[in-house]
């Protein structure tokens, strides 16, 4: 199996099955409807895990884009305030700004502190199993048509989570809760 990244030998090989989300706004709020997609087998690289290993760890890429970004919201919501006045509906936007600027430079430090803990309690192996998974959810399609797509691993570790962990950790409805529940089950007999 070939890397799902960059098409050298994989190392990691994951088997998963695609779930499709559906949102539905309407009047009465908005809504979710999903459905269970195909099994699909991808593979993950050693470099290419690494990569992303040092990439999570790092304050780097995006989180060093979010974070610029939010520099120049803070300084665009300060220059409106010092030049236009706080007066009325331009300070109120001045200070949307600045507070706009706050919470995007808070939500990806914070992110990227409680993903840097979670990897630093693993063992090196276990640490780039997660970064191997974490870059096959970054490289493998993420719409299809209207639908966004996730997937959930076909591993021991799914089969042996408890079902209501399990439609947490998936984010999934309870509607398709044992159907996912009950095919991912047979699909990790029958791969043994
Ligand atoms: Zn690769």
């Amino acid at each position: 199996m070939k890397c799902s990244n960059c098409q050298k030998e994989a190392d990691f090989r994951y088997r998963v099955l695609e779930v499709q989300t559906l949102h539905v706004r309407s009047l009465k709020g908005d809504n979710k409807v999903q459905a269970l997609g195909k099994f699909q087998d991808y593979g993950i690289c050693r470099s290419c895990a690494e990569r992303r290993l040092k990439d999570t760890l790092e304050f780097s890429g995006e989180k060093k884009k979010h974070c610029f970004l939010s520099i120049v919201i803070i300084i665009m919501g300060c220059l409106i305030l010092l030049n236009m006045g706080s007066e009325g509906l331009i300070g109120f936007t001045g200070l949307f700004f600045i507070l706009g600027g706050i919470l995007i430079e808070y939500g990806t430090v914070s992110e990227w502190l409680r993903t840097r803990k979670e990897l630093m309690a693993l063992s090196f192996e276990k640490r780039l199993e997660r970064a191997a998974w974490l870059e096959l959810l970054a490289s493998a399609p993420k719409k299809s048509v209207d639908s966004d797509l996730s997937y959930i691993p076909v591993d021991r570790e799914t089969v042996n989570m408890k079902k209501g962990d399990f439609m947490v950790m998936y984010d999934l409805i309870p509607e398709i809760v044992e159907k996912a529940w009950s095919v991912i089950n047979a699909d990790y007999l029958n791969q043994r």
